[in-house]
């Protein structure tokens, strides 16, 4: 029986001294299956270019050493090739996403996103920049919520980020930095502090909400979204989650989550 969680196959074969010919263990490898990535970076301001923010997948494994992901160990094999100034060829596909901008630019967007799941609201907030240059009065609103462990640590496109609040391409920026107090916080607490803000928003169907991340954290908070429905209107759980279900078929809550 295996009882330990992330035990390779060759682990498992070298513990139990199984003894196997080299087609024999080929056959039974999985196939190593695509990562996928969310593009970070707007198509309108880089046609020629794509980017995408990686967190090396560090795991802790019970014997005390450490196991890095298949791909961020390539990822980072890859950084330090081109620190050294190689050129290395990738080879990616693309896939389409559910996340898009709404049809109609002027309509209001909550973006969701911690950690590396701030990827795709980067290339929104390029496109904003890009559409705010010709627009004469700014017609919504776009709100982000960000959260790391250390507001100087892993706060991933930080000046970039600043200088979009800045320049007001973002009209409202909470920042849960989870480590740097004694309690933690995180992107939940900030939108249960805006919550009454958040269910007008809702249920005037006047915002996209955008959830990108960990599926811990969307999990989250989508059940917050769900309490906040029902502690400000008369809805039983049920319908409160009924509502839930239509935001997402009319893509006024999109999620992309890990
Ligand atoms: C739609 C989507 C968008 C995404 N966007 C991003 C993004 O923008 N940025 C980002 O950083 N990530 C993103 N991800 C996650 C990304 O695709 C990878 O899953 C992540 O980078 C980890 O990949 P890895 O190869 O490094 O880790 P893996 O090697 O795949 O390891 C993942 C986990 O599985 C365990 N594991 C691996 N092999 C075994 C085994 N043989 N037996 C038991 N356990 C095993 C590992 O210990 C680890 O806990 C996204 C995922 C999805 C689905």
């Amino acid at each position: 029986m295996v009882d330990e969680q992330k035990t390779t196959i060759f682990q498992l074969i070298q513990r139990n001294n199984i003894k196997l010919n080299l087609a024999q263990f080929i056959e039974l490898c999985p196939r190593i299956s695509p990562r996928l990535f969310t593009i970070a970076s707007s198509n309108i301001k880089s046609p020629q270019q794509v980017e995408i923010a990686d967190s090396l997948l560090i795991d802790d494994l019970s014997d005390g050493t450490q196991k890095i992901g298949l791909c961020s160990q390539y990822f980072l094999n890859i950084q330090q090739r081109l620190l050294q100034g190689e050129s290395v060829k990738v080879r990616v596909d693309f896939r389409e996403s559910s996340f898009k901008l709404p049809d109609d630019p002027n309509k209001s967007i909550i973006m969701i996103g911690p950690g590396t799941g701030i990827a795709p609201f980067i290339g929104f907030l390029q496109e904003r920049e890009i559409f705010l240059q010709n627009q004469a009065q700014k017609q919504n609103e776009y709100i982000l919520y960000f959260g790391c462990k250390h507001e100087n640590g892993d706060f991933i496109y930080k000046d970039q980020l600043r200088e979009f609040q800045r320049r007001k391409i973002i009209d409202k920026f909470y920042t849960a930095f989870s480590r740097d107090q004694e309690k933690k916080i995180y992107v939940q607490d900030l939108l249960k502090h805006n919550s009454e803000e958040l269910f007008n928003q809702i249920i005037n169907d006047k915002v996209v909400i955008y959830i990108c991340g960990s599926t811990n954290m969307g999990n989250s908070v989508q059940h917050l979204i769900k309490e906040i429905l029902i502690k400000y209107s008369n809805w039983s759980e049920h319908e409160a989650e009924e509502r839930i279900q239509n935001m997402q078929k009319q893509k006024f809550l999109i999620k992309e989550l890990w």
